[in-house]
């Protein structure tokens, strides 16, 4: 197979994607056990199932690689460790004992 390739345009529309699949369907794969996320495809009335490595469009099994694969390995990756010193600067939050105080 070519080596696939990820055009900027492609990883914008991925970045676009990701933000999208906490909200989109999941699933798991009777046979398999495999989890996957139900990607809305271009074409209306038409869906494709993504995992971080593959997916089920004509696209990524041409070249390799599409959006909708692309963005479920987007929103599964970790986000970014918060700095000590944007924690810091953050509000404190109240605790339970300061939001429900106990009834004497
Ligand atoms: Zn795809």
């Amino acid at each position: 197979m070519a080596q696939a390739i990820v055009t900027p345009p492609m990883q914008r529309k991925a970045e676009a994607l990701a933000a999208l699949v906490p909200l989109m369907s999941k699933g798991r794969s009777k046979r398999t056990g495999q989890h996957f996320v139900i990607v809305p495809g271009t074409t209306p009335t038409v869906a494709h199932w993504a995992t971080a490595t593959g997916c089920t469009c004509v696209g990524f099994q041409r070249r390799g690689v599409c959006t909708h694969s692309l963005a479920v390995r987007i929103a599964q990756t970790p986000a970014q460790k918060v700095s000590p010193a944007a924690l810091a600067t953050r509000e404190r939050m109240k605790s339970y004992a300061e939001l429900f105080p106990a009834d004497d």
